[in-house]
């Protein structure tokens, strides 16, 4: 098999919808523009046990720009190949992108628990990040690892788009702008994935090492008011007259543990003791933890209808994905009917830990309760932390400050 053929530029007059060849040949094998070849071939030998020659790739990198010198140099592949020859070109001593990201996803993959369902998630996001790479660089003429710029990376982070929302008015999915935090962490999978590859000795140079960092606005933790609790609990029976105490129990062990939404949704059944959860390992830490909740929510929980024998809130059928976009968007409705802005149900997260701090908690507490499994994370609390002690500390100092100045009065009157 040889399929020799031009990837056209976007640019090219080629490219157009409108070109028409004057013989009906598709664009694909108009040649001549400068956009470059590509060839797919496959040699097979005569002896059944030598594994056939295969190349599937861009022979613009190697230098040839015209249909003629592709032509020659296959020839030339397949002379060497047939009489036992070891090509001068060994493609397969260049790895592709695609062929790298398949192999990082694997490895990746064989680190992960595959009993976990948080694992195929992860491989999925990663994948999700790296695949659109390949199609990116081959637009570009660029296929090997080796051959892969800073100036290429900088330009895909530019094609990173937010979520489909669907606008519930009309109807229509609308493309979000991806926030300065998402192309963060974004960013940090793409250098992870060219930090390995390097190791491996896949690139000579890591192309992603000296990407300019993206900035991120400070992050400013908030914590829901009195207020906004109660809008929301008030809301709940509106947005979802049906399964008001399911959701309700949800809003409440979010609101009183401090778990992430996914963990919610996949806490068991068995996991409910008089006082509280223990939660065998969340999403992000594999500790277990116990969760203590007050009476009234274990109360709700115990009478509520659950999902299925294992779950609270799940089937146990459905993909977590499914069910975490299910209930992302359950929140969001009721977040938007209690009028209520912000990054909405990490929140509760920020509120807890915020809530410890303020009665004298340490940043080691909210690290346990919240099951960071680096102390990193639960640093982000720490302006909250220093301003708690700084209001503590202007306190200590006004009294300190008033005493003297009683002090110094009273003294005057003795005297
Ligand atoms: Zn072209």
């Amino acid at each position: 098999m040889r399929d020799i053929y031009v990837r056209h530029r976007p640019k090219c007059r080629y490219a157009s919808s409108q070109y028409k060849h004057p013989k009906g040949l598709p664009a694909r094998i108009v040649f001549g523009c400068g956009c470059p070849i590509y060839a797919r071939v496959q040699i097979r030998h005569p002896d059944p046990q030598v594994a056939p020659f295969e190349f599937n790739s861009s022979l613009a990198k190697l230098g040839v720009k015209e249909k003629l010198a592709a032509e020659e140099l296959i020839d030339q592949w397949a002379v060497q190949f047939l009489s036992g020859q070891s090509t001068s070109f060994e493609p397969k001593n260049f790895k592709t992108v695609e062929q790298a990201i398949l192999d990082y996803l694997d490895e990746k993959r064989g680190t992960l628990d595959q009993k976990k369902e948080s694992s195929k998630l992860t491989i999925r996001k990663i994948a999700g990040i790296l695949k659109p790479l390949t199609a990116f660089l081959s637009d570009r003429g660029v296929v090997y690892m080796k051959d892969v710029k800073t100036e290429h990376l900088t330009a895909f982070q530019e094609t990173w788009k937010g979520r489909l929302r669907k606008n519930r008015k009309t109807g229509e999915l609308v493309l979000q702008p991806k926030s300065q935090l998402g192309k963060q962490k974004t960013q940090e999978f793409l250098k992870m994935f060219f930090r390995r590859s390097r190791e491996l000795r896949w690139i000579a140079e890591n192309p992603a090492e000296v990407l300019l960092s993206i900035k991120t606005p400070r992050n400013e933790v908030k914590k829901k008011t009195p207020e906004e609790k109660l809008r929301l609990m008030e809301a709940i029976p509106e947005v979802f007259p049906k399964i008001a105490d399911t959701v309700k129990a949800f809003v409440l062990i979010q609101r009183y543990s401090g778990l992430r939404l996914v963990d919610v949704f996949t806490l068991r059944t068995d996991a409910l003791a008089d006082d509280g959860m223990m939660i065998a390992s969340q999403e992000k830490n594999e500790e277990p933890v116990f969760v203590p909740l007050p009476p009234f929510v274990i109360e709700l929980v115990k009478n509520l209808q659950s999902k299925s024998k294992d779950y609270f809130f799940w089937t146990g059928t459905s993909t977590i994905k499914t069910a975490v976009n299910d209930w992302s968007e359950k929140m969001m409705r009721l977040y938007e009917a209690a009028g209520i802005e912000g990054k909405r149900t990490h929140e509760w997260r920020d509120t807890l830990a915020i809530d410890v701090l303020e009665r004298g908690g340490s940043l080691e507490d909210v690290q346990l309760l919240l099951g960071h499994k680096s102390r990193k994370t639960t640093e982000k609390y720490y302006v909250a932390l220093t301003k708690k002690r700084m209001e503590k500390a202007i306190d200590v100092r006004r009294r300190t400050w008033d005493a003297v100045v009683v002090g110094r009065k009273s003294k005057r009157r003795s005297a």
